[in-house]
């Protein structure tokens, strides 16, 4: 339960993401989706999938750490955790016997853009589901007594996840410094001094004003169509009412005029890190002034793939298979977020290979790239291994809903959705190399080093 965004994901996609072979593809490339909205304005989309009679049934609220304030961070985490307490109408006993019961497995996770719950179950069960869903969306009975001991949970999970583990931690404050005043710049757990100072009225706040029908999407997922699912939805979601929930307004981070580096000498790492972020925009969000537009994500995709996705890509063949100067290194690029995005480069060097070292080869692997381009070879293997990675997730009803829910939650529609996977078969290794030059640029960059001593270094 209770999967924040981690670091692991972070740095191992790229290499995972390389796993998915090209056989895996599908003749469908864009889902059929069914939408409605509720008099309330709670948003339904239906994913009909009748391979088995099972449903996914999920419920997204567009509230996550980039809504939080400063002196609150963590706090739309710090609620998921309330979710699974007592309401006015059932204990959560009462709840997770009536999920059990019913041979369902549930799940939440909070992240930058979002909080969402689901639970997968036999389609002749899925009212039961949306009534305690619907219940705990607004009848949460939260008390002191019961929040305080979650709250040291949280500091607990906080104390387990980050500050135990030198690369969490190293990478908690480089983007922190990457992002500056952007509120991506805390992390969705929160700060410890903001998790010690929470006060039951900040939950209660955070509830009153984001949990509501009309900031909630629900995605359901397998075998179920809008005409059978929407009785039951009206049944059980209809009469909550809305809130006066804002919306959201994500402040510009500005360019700057120099790079960011950031070193941390920590004698707990085992192996030193190098780490690079290239500003570059998500589908949903620019780069303020870098003329950064969003239909830039597919090329840019293609772009962080071919430099860094696996073991054909160029960071990989120049740094570990050729030089023998690193363990690892990989590239990746996230297309969906309601922030900029950027293109994440990672390396880890072999023993007695300094980070200086590992920066040049990097450098050096960029420069050639934006001197000679892509090849059509390059451009083609990796829409590919895209389109493999994008498709093969259909094939799992969580994988279909999360992607979904990720993008619906930055901001993007359905329709953009099902489009973007045939705007990344369509670029071109022109585009590659407009990106590219458009987004390498290392005035913008942060770059972050971390050794367990200063001779790691230089
Ligand atoms: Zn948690």
């Amino acid at each position: 339960m209770n999967r924040s965004s981690s670091l692991k994901q972070k740095v191992y996609g790229a290499a995972m993401a390389a796993l998915l072979t090209v056989g895996l593809i599908s003749e469908s490339e864009a889902i059929t989706m069914q939408e409605a909205t509720l008099e309330n304005g709670m948003r339904v989309i239906i994913v009909p999938d009748h391979r088995s009679p099972v449903v996914l049934h999920s419920v997204w609220f567009q509230a996550g750490s980039v809504d939080e304030a400063e002196g609150v961070t963590g706090i739309a985490h710090m609620l998921e955790h309330m979710m699974f307490k007592s309401t006015k109408n059932r204990t959560n006993e009462e709840r997770e016997k009536l999920i059990q019961r019913n041979g369902a497995q549930e799940n939440a996770f909070t992240s930058r853009d979002y909080t969402a719950y689901y639970q997968k179950v036999a389609k002749d069960r899925l009212g039961l589901m949306m009534d305690q869903e619907a219940d705990r969306m607004v009848n949460l009975a939260l008390t002191d007594e019961v929040f305080q001991p979650e709250r040291k949970v949280v500091l607990e999970e906080r104390q387990l996840r980050t500050e135990s583990n030198p690369v969490n931690r190293f990478y908690e404050k480089l983007v922190s410094k990457h992002f500056g005043k952007h509120p991506y710049e805390h992390p969705v757990i929160g700060w410890r001094e903001d998790i010690e100072g929470y006060k039951l009225q900040d939950n209660l706040d955070w509830y009153n004003t984001h949990y509501a029908p009309n900031n909630a999407t629900m995605i359901l997922v397998g075998d179920i169509t809008l005409d059978e699912a929407l009785p039951m939805v009206k049944k059980h979601y209809g009469d909550l009412k809305p809130a006066e929930t804002p919306k959201r307004k994500l402040p510009e981070q500005p360019l700057r005029e120099e790079e960011v580096r950031f070193v941390e000498v920590d004698k707990d790492v085992q192996v030193p890190l190098f780490v690079q972020f290239y500003r570059a925009p998500s589908a949903q969000a620019k780069v303020a002034g870098i003329h950064g537009d969003t239909a830039d994500a597919p090329a840019l995709e293609v772009l962080a793939d071919i430099l860094g996705g696996g073991q054909t890509s160029r960071l990989y063949k120049a740094l570990v298979t050729e030089q023998k100067i690193a363990d690892s290194a990989s590239s990746g690029y996230d297309e969906t977020g309601a922030g900029e995005s950027s293109i994440d480069v990672y390396a880890q060097p072999k023993p007695d290979v300094t980070l200086d070292r590992i920066e040049k080869a990097v450098d050096d692997v960029i420069a050639e790239l934006l001197k000679k381009g892509v090849t059509e070879d390059e451009v083609s293997r990796s829409i590919m291994a895209l389109k493999s990675s994008h498709v093969y997730g259909q094939d799992d009803l969580f994988n279909t809903v999360y992607r979904l829910g990720l993008w619906l939650m930055a901001g993007g529609d359905t329709k953009g959705y099902n489009a973007y996977i045939g705007k990344v078969e369509s670029v071109t290794k022109g585009d590659v190399l407009r990106v590219a030059k458009k987004y390498f640029v290392k005035q913008h960059r942060t770059t972050g080093l971390l050794v367990a001593e200063e001779s790691q270094l230089k």
